[in-house]
């Protein structure tokens, strides 16, 4: 038995879900009431930001946030942040939530995105080895970025050319690491994706193509070096690697 019930929920605390709550209120004539569940500390913000104007301090969270705090009340959407939805009755039209608490709806957007590919190689427990998708990522990377001279990202398509753009902006020294001759090949081909590596390389960006990740050495528990199947040896402070997202 549902211990309480809203016309629509809204599964997934990201910019579909945000929208969604948006145009249901804004476009769609929706009174009724909207829950909005994501699992994330935040509540929805525009992810884009992360790998560029945030990552290099331009943005304040409140700039990249999809609606400011007090938007939520006025438009009279229930957020609930911090909170996994572990089941979905469709049938019975009810979902459960991590603490338990069931929740019927009338209509529901199922919008839980996608998490990023973590690849498992020897040294990828050491400190200082970055991925990239919330705001904790980017706030950690630039954490670290701030004592590191040499970055390496493991990547060359948007996280890691942008990533790559923002910390060499900041002033360090980045090198890629891919598996395709030119960056941001797979998306544009690569004439365009030409265009970019060129970009990149002029300014200062060390881009080893046609290579991969073979496995990650540390000191103390912090990453040092990164060492390619093609054998190459990268000194490394950190190490950002964006290799693609899997579906929630
Ligand atoms: C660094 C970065 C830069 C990007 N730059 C661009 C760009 O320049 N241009 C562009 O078009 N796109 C860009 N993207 C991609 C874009 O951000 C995504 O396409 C967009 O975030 C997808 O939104 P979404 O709401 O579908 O999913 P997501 O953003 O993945 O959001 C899903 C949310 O649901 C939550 N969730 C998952 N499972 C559950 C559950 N069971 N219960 C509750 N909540 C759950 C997740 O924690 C997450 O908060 C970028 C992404 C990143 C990470």
């Amino acid at each position: 038995m549902a211990t309480r019930s809203v016309d629509y929920l809204l599964i997934g605390g990201g910019l579909a879900s945000g929208n969604c709550a948006r145009w249901l209120r804004e476009e769609g004539g929706a009174d009724g009431s909207i829950l909005l569940v994501g699992r994330e500390p935040d509540p929805p913000y525009n992810r884009p930001n992360l790998s560029k104007t945030y990552l290099m301090g331009k943005d304040s969270k409140a700039d990249v946030l999809f609606r400011p705090d007090e938007w939520w009340g006025e438009q009279d959407i229930e957020l609930m942040t911090r909170t996994s939805v572990t089941g979905l009755d469709v049938d019975e039209r009810v979902a459960k939530l991590q603490s338990g608490e069931e929740v019927s709806f009338g209509k529901a957007l199922l919008a839980t995105g996608s998490n990023v590919r973590r690849l498992r190689v020897d040294g990828g427990e050491l400190d200082g080895i970055h991925y990239l998708r919330t705001f904790g990522n980017s706030d950690s990377i630039r954490e670290d970025a701030e004592q590191a001279e040499n970055v390496v990202i493991v990547g060359g398509s948007f996280i890691g050319t942008e990533v790559a753009a923002s910390l060499t902006a900041l002033g360090k020294k980045c090198a890629i690491v891919m598996q395709e001759d030119i960056t941001l090949e797979l998306p544009f081909g690569k004439q365009v994706g030409g265009f970019f590596h060129g970009v990149l390389e002029r300014h200062g960006v060390a881009v080893h193509g046609g290579d991969e990740l073979e496995r990650l050495e540390g000191e103390d528990g912090r990453v040092r070096r990164v060492v390619t199947k093609g054998g190459k040896q990268l000194d490394a402070d950190m190490v950002v690697i964006g290799v693609g997202v899997r579906p929630t």
